[in-house]
């Protein structure tokens, strides 16, 4: 049976808006999967480093077959093929990130893959756009979208494009 994975995409490098719609369609066209909801894109504020343009993140919901660690590994090379490079540092600009932020009944604790994501309750432009498209989703280990957005406490980013 395929698995429900939600993944969230982020981009303040090269034409944000379009590396995202375009990692978007890469994934919906991956074998074996299937898009099942797709949030707003919006316009965030850079974690880590402030000297470095906005984001614009998303995040979509799929089913897809792949098991995680080929779809890690899948997600990886499409942030390549957007040229991705490491040399900005820790949360430094890209053109591309794509981060498997939880698969339904599934978790994971190694540095390769840790599941649920390890930002997830502590980053609104992961909760907003992930409580957009399933706002009843609930994460075992953490809690439901309505009170982990309560628990975070932070206003909801800026929407730049309504899907
Ligand atoms: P953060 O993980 O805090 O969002 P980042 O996305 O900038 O930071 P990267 O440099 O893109 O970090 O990834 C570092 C490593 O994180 C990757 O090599 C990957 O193996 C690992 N990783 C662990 N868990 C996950 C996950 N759930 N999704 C994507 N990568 C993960
Ligand atoms: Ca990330
Ligand atoms: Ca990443």
């Amino acid at each position: 049976m395929p698995a429900s994975v939600f993944i969230g995409l982020g981009s303040n490098l090269s034409q944000p808006i379009q590396q995202v719609l375009q990692a978007i369609d890469e994934i919906s066209a991956l074998p074996n999967t299937r898009l099942n909801a797709c949030s707003s894109l919006y316009k965030t504020a850079p974690m880590g480093p402030q000297d470095q343009p906005d984001y614009i993140n998303a995040v979509v919901h799929i089913h897809t077959s792949q098991q995680p660690l080929t779809l890690l590994e899948t997600l990886q090379n499409i942030e390549q093929q957007h040229n991705r490079t490491r040399d900005t540092g820790r949360w430094g600009a890209r053109t591309l990130d794509l981060d498997i932020l939880h698969i339904e009944g599934y978790t994971s604790n190694t540095a390769e893959l840790t599941l649920p994501h390890i930002g997830l309750q502590t980053r609104s432009f992961v909760l907003y756009p992930l409580y957009e498209i399933s706002p009843r989703l609930s994460i075992p280990s953490l809690g439901g979208m309505e009170q982990l957005i309560e628990q975070l406490n932070e206003p909801k980013p800026a929407i730049i494009s309504a899907k």
